[in-house]
């Protein structure tokens, strides 16, 4: 196995992992218990780490890179489209995440492909 990623929060790393695992790929979380028990020291231990098998250490780190899109879900507002990606995390977004600072991130931005305008959309599908 070899650490490919690492998330300064438990739920950032198992949400990568299930983009992994949903590709067929093998995925090991590790120091996710140190890093829930005493996650002010999260940054310094490293975070929470995801490792693969060699074998699949090219495609988790391509499946890893690509934008987290949720195409044939999202439905362009203004004009129907359901062609749309979500943006990453804003630079600002992640700045605050290694800092430790609890965000609630309660909406991303998607880009629309067809109309090019944005519209929020619920970061977490499941509190939607
Ligand atoms: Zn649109």
């Amino acid at each position: 196995m070899k650490i490919i990623a690492a998330f300064p929060t438990v739920e950032l790393a198992y949400l990568a992992a299930a983009r992994l695992e949903s590709a067929g790929i093998g995925v090991e979380i590790r120091d996710e218990a140190i890093t829930t028990l005493t996650w002010l020291y999260s940054p310094a231990l490293g975070g929470v780490k995801i490792a693969v098998d060699e074998a699949d250490v090219a495609d988790a780190e391509a499946i890893l890179c690509e934008p987290a899109s949720e195409e044939g879900i999202l439905v362009c507002p203004h004009c129907g489209s359901r062609d749309a990606a979500v943006r990453a995390l804003s630079a600002a977004g992640g700045v605050l995440l290694v800092l430790n600072v609890p965000l609630p991130l309660a909406f991303q931005t998607a880009d629309c492909r067809a109309c090019g305008k944005s519209y929020g959309v619920p970061a977490h599908p499941n509190l939607g």
